[in-house]
C-alpha cells in the first residue's frame, strides 16, 4: 500500500460522488469506500502490518481522504434532498379538491335595510337618498327648528370646520324631505334610508352613528290612522307576525301633532329587561303629521297637501329582529357577531 493507491482511490470515490443524482447510489458509495468492509476502512486496518515510520505517515494520509470523502458525501446527500423536497412541491396533484375561497357577505344592517326597502317599495313608496353632510338650513330651520331654538340641543351635532357656511354631519334622515319636496311634485310616497351621525356617549342603546330610515307620504286627504295602518303593516311583513305596537304624544319640532313609536320588546316578550329599561317597549320611530312650516320652506302648499313622516332606526329594528341586545355590535367589526347573520 503505498501513498499513491490513496490519491487514485480519492479519485476514483471523488469521480463517482460527482456522478450520483440518487440517494441509493449514494449510499452505495458511502459504504463502498467509508463502510465497514469498505475500501479507505480496509487500508487504515491494513496500516499495522507497515513500518512504524511509513505507518505515521499513511495514517494520516488516510484519514485525510475518509474526512474529505465524508464531508463530500454528507454535501451531495443534503443536494439530492433538497432537489427531492423541491420536486415534491411542484408536483401539481390535478385531482386534489380546492381550496374554497373565503366569501364574504353583506352586513346584518344592510340585509336589513333591503327587506325594509323591498317592504315599503311593495306598498308603493320610492326610495330616495341625500348628502350626508348638510348646512343649517337643510338640518335644522328648514324642519322648523330655527336658530336658538332649544330643541337644536336634542340633536347634538358633530361640526366640520368650513370657511363659508356653517356645515354639520346631517342628525337625522329628515332634511332629504325639503331636499325631495324642492324638486318633485306631490303626491309624494318616499322612504330614506341613510347613515345619521350624533354627538354623544355610547352606552347598549346609543351610538354616535346610526342608520335611519325616513318616511314621508304627502297627499290630500291622509292621516294618522292612515299612518298607523301603513307603519303596522310594514310590522307584519318584517317581523312574520302581528306585532304590538303603541303611539305616545311626543315632541318634534318639524310635526304636528308628534308621536313616538314603541313596539313589544322582542328581547324580553314585553315582560321586562335592561334593554327596554323594564317597560316592556321599545321605542323604535319618532312620527308625526308634517308641520305646515316645513310645507311652506319646501314650497308645497300647506293648505292644499297634507302628509306624514317618520324616522325609524333601522339599527333598533334589527336588534329587535335579531334579538342583539346591544347596538354596539353592529359596528364593533367583530367577525364572531357579524358571521351569525
Ligand atoms: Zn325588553
Amino acid at each position: 500500500m503505498e501513498i499513491i493507491d490513496l490519491k487514485t482511490l480519492k479519485i476514483e470515490a471523488n469521480k463517482e460522488i460527482d456522478n450520483t443524482a440518487d440517494l441509493k447510489s449514494l449510499d452505495d458509495i458511502d459504504k463502498k469506500y467509508l463502510g465497514k468492509k469498505g475500501e479507505l476502512t480496509r487500508i487504515l486496518r491494513s496500516l499495522q502490518i507497515l513500518p512504524k515510520e511509513k505507518r505515521a505517515n499513511m495514517g494520516k494520509a488516510a484519514n485525510e481522504v475518509k474526512n474529505v470523502l465524508k464531508q463530500k458525501i454528507e454535501i451531495k446527500r443534503k443536494e439530492i434532498g433538497k432537489d427531492v423536497i423541491i420536486a415534491d412541491k411542484e408536483r401539481i396533484d390535478a385531482t386534489r379538491p380546492g381550496k374554497a375561497p373565503i366569501q364574504g357577505h353583506l352586513h346584518i344592517l344592510t340585509q336589513t335595510r333591503r327587506e325594509v326597502e323591498e317592504i315599503f317599495r311593495s306598498m308603493g313608496f320610492e326610495v330616495a337618498e341625500g348628502p350626508e353632510v348638510e348646512n343649517e338650513w337643510y338640518n335644522f330651520d328648514a324642519l322648523n327648528i330655527p336658530k336658538n331654538h332649544p330643541a337644536r340641543d336634542v340633536w347634538d351635532t358633530f361640526w366640520l370646520k368650513s370657511a363659508k357656511e356653517r356645515l354639520l354631519l346631517r342628525t337625522h334622515t329628515s332634511p332629504v324631505q325639503i331636499h325631495y319636496m324642492e324638486t318633485h311634485k306631490p303626491p309624494l310616497r318616499i322612504i330614506v334610508p341613510g347613515n345619521v351621525f350624533r354627538h354623544e356617549a355610547t352606552d347598549q342603546r346609543h351610538e354616535f352613528q346610526l342608520f335611519q330610515v325616513e318616511g314621508l307620504m304627502v297627499d290630500k286627504d291622509i292621516s294618522v290612522p292612515n299612518f298607523k295602518a301603513i307603519v303596522g303593516e310594514f310590522f307584519r311583513r318584517f317581523f312574520n307576525k302581528n306585532m304590538g305596537f303603541r303611539l305616545r304624544p311626543d315632541f318634534f319640532p318639524f310635526t304636528e301633532p308628534s308621536f313616538d313609536i314603541g313596539m313589544t320588546c322582542l328581547i324580553c316578550e314585553g315582560k321586562g329587561c335592561q334593554l327596554c329599561k323594564g317597560s316592556g317597549f321599545l321605542e323604535v320611530a319618532g312620527a308625526g303629521m308634517v308641520h305646515p312650516n316645513v310645507f311652506k320652506a319646501s314650497g308645497v302648499d300647506p293648505k292644499k297637501w297634507k302628509g306624514w313622516a317618520f324616522g325609524f332606526g333601522l339599527d333598533r329594528l334589527a336588534m329587535m329582529k335579531y334579538k342583539i341586545n346591544d347596538v354596539r355590535l353592529f359596528r364593533s367589526g367583530d367577525m364572531r357577531f357579524l358571521n351569525q347573520f
